[in-house]
């Protein structure tokens, strides 16, 4: 550099102006004096120019704007050239696979300047029209076998170019840009819109999630559960809710499970669940109860609320009138269900932890060990005194293997007699979820306190337990 260009370098950069050729222009305009020195630095692709100005504007796409200041920039180049006959060479820095405008110039004022092909220097042209299409087609092929509409695009890019990207912004200091994975992950997602018309984005709850690994040049097709939300009956008892794996073998099959596996030979989730994963050919499935009860208890009424999770499910589509009338049919009418429709996540985590403490009503048949007095009169007294009353339950001998040991409170809010002989009294409890009823009438060796059979000064057990409303909140309403 001589001496003169040397000075002028110098006196242009204080005095914010830029020359090119012989002419002098005003950085006045933001955009000119960060897009000039990059593009002289950078041979970059529209996508890229426009993605350093990605926030400004809205409607428009990041090649949309690289494309506008590039021709901005050919135009200014062009004047330049036009007047003074020189400084045009930069020209050629603006030519990119998709700018043939660049290219056009090129070949018009130096016919034997061969205009640059290279890949763009941010981007690698994975941003790249030509190059999206052929991942959106590929994506297309591999997602034929699953049926949804919803969808949204992820994508894993190599370090080295958003780290290249991070270099370039700060030292260009561009302040409105956006992120390449963003951009890439939204110009696939319009292109893929438009191969699957019936599909769109959804970046809350996507039935598909594309992941484009540009690392290892692979797509991963990730399906997301379906959550099926539905109340069962169980009308026969013996049914545990959950299958429930044979103690000794784990599962494998042995003598004391006769081969099986299992400790009984059906439940609620199996009969409830099996339908549902063969109609939405999934990998794995999860029945997730609101609270149970117990092997020995049916389940009357509205039911009880379920989801089922369904793992990377081809299907979404359901009959839920036929599988509903499978699952009857399958378990010889000992379990129906009732299906309310999809859900989601959170609705698991709410039956599964709030709403397992709505009220519940219970039918129980309790039998003493010695007979009631002839006067009644003390039944009438239990009644009044377990109207609205908190219950104390230290975690019932029962349980306390597999439950940690603990003083619960729950309340009980009715206990009416329905039904009283000597040795037998039928009794409807309304209470708070998570009350162990069975122990509310024995006392549980003092466990529970207070307790029927502590009040009524006899021994008494539970023979028959059915629940027959499970409420949709802690009151019973
Ligand atoms: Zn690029
Ligand atoms: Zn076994």
């Amino acid at each position: 550099m001589d001496f003169q260009a040397f000075i002028l370098e110098e006196i242009s950069r204080k005095m914010d102006f830029l020359v090119i050729g012989r002419r002098i222009i005003k950085m006045d305009s933001y955009l000119f004096k960060t897009i000039v020195p990059f593009i002289e630095k950078h041979h970059v692709c529209n996508s890229c120019l426009g993605r350093q100005f990605g926030n400004l504007l809205t409607g428009l796409s990041n090649a949309d704007r690289g494309s506008a200041l590039k021709i901005f920039l050919a135009m200014e180049w062009e004047i330049n050239h036009r007047q003074a006959k020189t400084g045009l060479s930069n020209i050629s820095s603006l030519v990119s696979k998709d700018f043939s405008i660049g290219e056009h110039s090129v070949r018009r004022y130096f016919p034997d300047s061969e205009p640059n092909s290279l890949p763009c220097t941010i981007c690698q042209d994975f941003l790249s029209y030509p190059f999206l299409e052929s991942l959106a087609k590929e994506a297309c092929d591999l997602v034929s076998a699953y049926e949804f509409s919803t969808f949204l695009v992820g994508s894993k890019f190599p370090p080295g170019i958003i780290d290249n990207e991070d270099i370039t912004r700060s030292t260009f200091s561009f302040e409105y840009g956006e992120s390449i994975k963003s951009d890439f992950n939204r110009e696939l997602g319009k292109i893929l819109s438009t191969f699957i018309p019936d599909a769109t984005v959804d970046f809350k709850a996507p039935d598909i999630v594309f992941t484009f690994d540009l690392i290892q040049n692979s797509i991963d097709i990730k399906s997301n559960p379906l959550f099926i939300l539905g109340r069962y009956r169980k009308l026969e008892r013996g049914i545990p809710q959950s299958k429930w794996f044979c103690r000794k073998c784990r599962g494998v099959g042995c003598n004391h499970c006769n081969f099986t596996g299992k400790m009984y030979q059906d439940s609620v989730e199996e009969y409830a669940t099996t339908p549902f994963f063969d109609a939405a050919k999934g990998i794995s499935s999860k029945f997730h109860g609101s609270g149970r009860e117990d092997i020995d208890a049916r389940m009357l009424g509205t039911g009880r609320p379920f989801v089922i999770e369904i793992s990377e499910p081809k299907i979404r589509n359901l009959d839920f009138k036929a599988i509903t009338k499978q699952i009857s049919d399958n378990s010889n009418g000992k379990v129906e269900v009732t299906i309310e429709g999809l859900t989601n996540r959170t609705k698991v985590r709410e039956i599964k932890t709030r709403s397992s403490r709505n009220a519940k009503a219970y039918r129980a048949v309790v039998t003493l060990e010695k007979s009631l007095p002839d006067n009644h009169s003390i039944l009438e007294t239990i009644t009044e005194e377990f109207t609205n009353i908190l219950i104390q339950q230290r975690t019932p001998i029962r349980v306390a293997h597999r439950r940690a040991d603990k003083i619960r409170t729950r309340k009980v809010s009715s206990f009416q007699i329905e039904k009283a002989t000597k040795d037998e009294i039928t009794v409807h409890i309304v209470c708070e979820g998570g009350l162990y009823v069975k122990e509310l009438i024995s006392g549980d060796q003092g466990r529970t306190q207070p307790s029927f059979s502590g009040k009524l000064g006899i021994p008494a057990v539970v023979t028959k337990l059915d629940v027959i409303e499970v409420f949709k909140s802690t009151d019973p309403i």
